[in-house]
């Protein structure tokens, strides 16, 4: 049979999954010989079986008898006892903490006997026993039986009318006498019966009521954003009390052993004097410094202090504590590991080492690289109370602020006058590149994280914010709620929260991000903050198994890449190659009537594509490079259907008609998808035009060469987008094999062929593909695409929201990878493609790669490297090592 019922000296803090953070950790503390009331924990599993039964499990009374019994003879009073009463607080715990989200009582035991008894336990302090008395029948009413707070706030407000006082702390006895009345009244309407004068019955339905407050909508909504599973029930803490409301001597605080934010070490916390906790959270009373108490009561602060150190020492990190003072005795109710700052974090993770407490793979799993991400985006500061506009995804961290301009163009000219511009657009297409490169910051209305605004804007480390569609975008203004903005008025976007402002907001650049761009502030190098980052990245890198490389498709972005710590880039783009000017040759192309006209396009493209990779070849010098083959539709490239055919249909009334326009509207009609991502675009491209790989393939050797030539080493790796038949795949790689082979000569340069698994059916045949192919990338956007046939453009903005709601999943798939999905389809591919030829080289390119959960994913598949955006190479590289310690750890187990 299940044990329900844990006494304090029977836990420890490895059970919080049984007890709760709060009540594994009390009882840590007992065991450690701490001043902790006395008490005990009713499990999880007790909760658990409450909400599913509707009622207590059996046997659960009978335990919670015997533990009250026990808790009785220590404490040598009796709950409730009219003439000495133990009165208990009765608290939610649960294995996750979610500060203020389930509800606590205090004070059950009271009732009209008792509470003489605890005026007289209080030396005949009566005010303190009809106060604590009022705040039970206001608590309990509130929690247990669902009466409204207000109508308690009402008879006090009235209480305070009445005597023509402003302040609680000067009711004296008799008027908190009468408002115990008062709230009986309040209590008797609401529920129908009197307040419940028998401590067990006050102690049994407050229990119920934590139980209960698991499911409550507040927590519920907090489980949910914070992705705490919905199942765990929280456990209830039944603590004797002790009362920090009797007097100058006594009172309550709260204490962190370290600054929570910027991780000092030092006092920090604060006191109340004569006040209970509930006072202190609800910020009613100015606190004091907890450094004050010194003056005030030196005995308990060095007691305190003394508990500080034991607490560091034993948990070996931060701990943040709540405590009271009855009557100058120190008492310890609370204690855990304290949440903190991403920058206190790497400090702190630093100083423990200094101090000896914790090893260098103990402390890099104190950070993570959602912490580090926090640290390298410029920040707002939002001190000034900026007018929030509207909130929408958070696509690509970051903080700008800039006029608003709603063309790309628009963005182009106004950043040549120096202008700062947020480009606003319903959604982004690649001919709005310039204007995002031009731009602070890129706003949408639709899309989420994947969409094409998300995707570019992260490559280049820009701020955006998608899908923010409480926007109604016009032609020179936007409106959200009532209010409208006009182009040229400023805003400032947080890519980070999803926020919209109006207005500038200040911002703050990022140390860390100048440290690993080389160029920090030399006043800030011994900061303690950047040579904590320093000491944790080097250790990742040291423990890592996976390598990390970037995707990039500029020499500059490659450049920065490579002094954020990438090792290659896993994914070059080759379509972006075929933008701005270039895109009158794309259309030659498209348009070609005749071989020659084919050839004449791409004989004009081949070389500025050849100094395009050798800039890319350079920057990388002695890395490897894998380019990808181009991918997109054509059509991608063309003027839109819609666009043009008005365009046409108005020339021609007027009688202005255009050949070219006319023939450049026939090739869009041609070329027109229903489902263009499913449509001609990869390896289909490349088989159906030809020349077009040729060209590109031809290219990339060429580059190679030259490098080669001026004496670098250059280590081209060739990529074959969407692949789903290794047929596909032999007929390109014949093909450019022969292209290396000519241009290669004996130069000595040596050039790998591989594929993007990208479809699922190329998953499902990998070991057949990997005949053809010496290294493996993932195409994880688009695999995720493909396997849940959601379109990765459209899906996040209009309905993900139902999904996560639903809790069908917690996480979009295309933010973080979909383990048991598209992760089985990666686990295949991993699995026959080394099979079929060891040694076959294994990355990942879509966007998982520079997520942290998603890195830890494919460290355990055993691939050999991630790839990801620039801005978050240093994050995979931190994840890289915090995976590899974590796996190696569980292997020891
Ligand atoms: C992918 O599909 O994961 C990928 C990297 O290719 P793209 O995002 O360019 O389709
Ligand atoms: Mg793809």
């Amino acid at each position: 049979m299940s044990k329900f019922v844990y006494d304090f000296a029977e836990g420890n803090r490895d059970m919080k999954d049984l007890l709760g953070g709060k009540g594994a950790n009390l009882a840590e503390m007992t065991n450690l010989g701490l001043p902790v009331p006395g008490g005990f924990t009713i499990t999880t599993e007790a909760c658990q079986r409450y909400l599913a039964e509707g009622h207590h499990a059996d046997g659960l009374a009978a335990e919670i008898d015997a533990h009250l019994a026990a808790l009785e003879t220590t404490m040598g009073r009796t709950l409730g006892d009219p003439a000495d009463p133990l009165l208990v607080s009765v608290r939610s715990g649960a294995k996750f903490s979610m500060p203020g989200m389930m509800e606590t009582v205090l004070n059950v035991g009271l009732n009209d006997e008792s509470v003489d008894g605890l005026s007289r336990q209080a030396g005949g302090n009566d005010r303190f026993a009809w106060d604590s008395y009022r705040r039970l029948i206001q608590m309990f009413g509130k929690t247990v039986c669902d009466v409204p707070g207000e109508e308690f706030e009402e008879a006090l407000h009235s209480a305070k009318v009445g005597k023509g006082v402003k302040d609680d702390v000067q009711l004296d006895a008799d008027d908190l006498r009468a408002l115990v009345t008062a709230y009986k009244k309040v209590f008797a309407k609401h529920t129908g019966h009197d307040f419940p004068q028998d401590p067990r019955e006050q102690l049994d339905l407050a229990i119920e009521a934590v139980f209960r407050s698991w499911n409550a909508d507040r927590a519920v909504l907090y489980r949910r954003q914070e992705r705490i599973p919905a199942d765990l029930g929280t456990a209830v803490n039944v603590v004797a009390m002790v009362f920090g409301n009797l007097g100058p001597d006594s009172g309550t605080g709260v204490a962190f052993t370290r600054d929570p934010s910027t991780g000092e070490t030092g006092v920090y916390g604060d006191y109340l004097q004569n006040a209970q906790g509930e006072d202190v959270v609800a910020g009613i009373r100015n606190t004091l410094a907890l450094a004050d108490l010194e003056k005030i009561d030196k005995k308990s602060y060095d007691e305190l202090l003394g508990i500080m150190s034991t607490l560091e020492a034993h948990y070996h990190d931060l701990c943040d504590i709540e405590f009271t003072i009855e009557r100058g005795k120190l008492w310890m109710l609370q204690t855990r590991v304290g949440k903190r700052t991403a920058a206190a974090a790497f400090t702190i993770a630093a100083q423990l080492i200094d101090e000896g407490m914790i090893d260098l793979d103990e402390a890099l799993t104190r950070v993570s690289g959602a912490q580090l991400a926090q640290l390298m985006f410029p920040r707002f500061d939002l001190a000034g109370d900026p007018v929030s506009l509207t909130r929408g995804v958070g696509a690509s961290p970051g903080a700008a602020y800039g006029e608003v301009v709603f063309s790309a163009a628009d963005a182009v000219a106004a950043a040549a006058e120096g202008r700062q511009v947020i480009l606003v657009r319903r959604e982004t297409n690649p001919d709005d590149l310039s204007g995002m490169i031009a731009a602070q910051g890129i706003l949408t209305s639709r899309g989420g994280k994947t969409s094409h605004a998300a995707v570019v804007a992260r490559g280049m480390g820009k701020t955006c914010v998608c899908g923010a569609d409480a926007i109604e975008i016009g032609r020179d203004q936007f409106s959200v709620g009532g209010q409208v903005v006009h182009e040229g008025d400023v805003i400032s976007i947080d890519g980070t929260t999803g926020r919209v402002y109006l207005g500038e907001v200040p911002v703050r650049p990022s140390e860390v991000v100048q440290y690993f761009e080389g160029d920090l502030d030399p006043a800030l190098a011994n900061e303690p903050l950047v040579a904590a980052v320093h000491l944790l990245m080097t250790h990742a890198d040291g423990a890592a198994a996976l390598k990390v490389r970037t995707n990039a498709d500029t020499g500059p972005d490659a450049a920065r890449a490579r002094r954020f710590g990438a090792q290659g880039i896993g994914l070059c783009r080759t379509e972006h190659m075929f933008l701005g000017d270039r895109r009158e040759l794309v259309e030659r192309l498209i348009l070609a009537r005749t071989e020659a006209e084919r050839n004449d396009a791409l004989g004009a493209l081949q070389p500025l594509q050849r100094a395009d990779f050798l800039d890319i070849f350079r920057e990388m010098n002695g890395l490897p490079v894998t380019v990808r083959l181009i991918d997109p539709p054509l059509h991608e490239f063309l003027p839109s259907l819609e666009d043009l055919a008005v365009q046409v249909a108005v020339a021609k009334a007027r009688g202005e008609q255009s050949e070219r326009d006319e023939r450049m509207l026939a090739a869009v009609r041609r070329m027109h998808e229903s489902n263009p991502m499913l449509g001609l675009r990869g390896v289909r491209l490349g088989l159906v035009i030809p020349g077009l790989f040729a060209m590109q393939v031809r290219a990339i050797a060429e580059a190679a060469v030259a490098l080669a030539a001026e004496g670098g080493r250059p280590r081209p790796e060739i990529m074959v987008p969407l692949v789903g038949a290794v047929q596909e795949l032999e007929t390109v790689r014949a093909e450019a094999e022969k292209i290396i082979a000519e241009v290669v000569g004996d130069s000595g340069v040596k050039v790998l062929i591989g594929t993007m698994i990208e479809v699922p059916r190329a998953a499902l045949t990998a070991g057949q593909i990997a005949e053809a192919a010496e290294f493996f990338s993932f195409g994880t956007n688009d695999l995720t695409q493909m396997a849940w046939g959601f379109s990765r453009d459209d899906v996040e903005g209009a309905f993900f929201w139902r999904y996560l709601e639903l809790g069908i999943f917690g996480i979009s798939p295309f933010e973080s990878i979909d383990r048991d999905g598209v992760g089985r389809l990666v686990r295949i591919a991993t699995a026959e493609g080394r099979k079929a030829r060891p040694g076959l080289k294994l990355g990942v390119c879509g966007e998982h790669g520079g997520d942290p959960e998603s890195v830890h994913f494919f460290h355990e598949v055993g691939l050999d490297y991630v790839s990801c955006s620039p801005f978050r190479v240093p994050i995979a590289r931190l994840e890289a090592g915090r995976a590899a310690i974590s796996s190696a750890g569980s292997d020891h187990r």
